[in-house]
């Protein structure tokens, strides 16, 4: 049986990505920061009758955290990981400096918590024949759409957001070169303007959709791409960095 890993597995993206790999043959870890979401995640799946299932205390700003998440994933190898969990963080407030503290705290859980996860999981990583990296992104850090003043989404300046995932782009590009010899594949996938907690369930797609398309390239086959911007808001399925 194949594995996957889920950080921010307790609700919108995080959760549905973990229910249709479940649904797929997966055993999948739900990665939740709060003990409670995770039993709650796991008790809803199980009602379901998906019991493939377990979750691990992930705080992905927490190295302690992801140390003890890593003795709890008990089987040798790990298929699959997907580096969903992210943060908005403040909006500006027009007129004042943007708080450095908040640039950090923002950074701190969409890069740096995504590179200090893939490094304590790359041993198990290399030990699946196929691993597979997702890196949760968003089409708000294309730099080239963001230079567009008639880009649907042009007026989402965020100015913490925006730069991590940008910066989350870069490193997939990093990432991915270093890793392909390995047969790996890691991407940078866009999952659209989904309805979740993250946007006030403003979002105009579903979280079923959006997570059908991160679990599309978390299984991708041998011939997939990798060290790409994977997006369904273009023909082509894949945005400009
Ligand atoms: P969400 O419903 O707010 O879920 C975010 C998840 O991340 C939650 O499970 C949250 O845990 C978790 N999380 C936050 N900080 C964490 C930390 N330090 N350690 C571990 N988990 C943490 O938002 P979503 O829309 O599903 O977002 C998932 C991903 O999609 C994010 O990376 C986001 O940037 C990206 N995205 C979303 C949209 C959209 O329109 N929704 C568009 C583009 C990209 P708690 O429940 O404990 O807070």
């Amino acid at each position: 049986m194949k594995v996957a890993l889920v950080t921010g597995a307790n609700q919108g993206i995080g959760f549905e990505t973990a229910r249709i790999l479940i649904r797929r043959g997966y055993f999948v870890y739900l990665g939740c920061r709060n003990p409670e979401s995770g039993i709650r995640a796991i008790e809803t799946l199980g009602r379901e009758g998906l019991k493939n299932a377990n979750w691990v205390r992930l705080d992905v700003t927490d190295q302690k955290s992801v140390d003890e998440a890593v003795v709890q994933v008990t089987d040798p190898a790990l298929d699959v990981l997907i580096n969903n969990a992210g943060i908005l963080g403040a909006r500006a407030v027009p007129g004042e400096t943007y708080a450095l503290d908040e640039l950090r705290r923002v950074f701190e859980t969409n890069l740096f918590g995504v590179i200090r996860v893939t490094q304590a999981f790359l041993p198990h990583l290399v030990r699946s024949e196929a691993p597979r990296i997702v890196n949760v992104t968003s089409g708000l850090g294309s730099l080239t759409l963001q230079s567009d003043p008639t880009w649907r989404f042009s007026r989402y300046k965020h100015p913490a957001y925006v730069p991590s995932k940008a910066a989350l782009n870069a490193h997939t590009v990093v990432l991915s070169a270093e890793l392909a010899p390995k047969g790996f594949k890691v991407n940078a996938v866009d999952p659209g303007y989904t309805a979740t907690a993250f946007n006030g369930y403003t979002g105009d797609r579903s979280p079923e959709v959006s997570a059908a398309f991160v679990v599309k390239a978390a299984t991708l086959g041998p011939d997939g791409p990798t060290g790409r911007f994977l997006s369904e808001e273009r023909p082509g399925g894949e945005l400009p960095w």
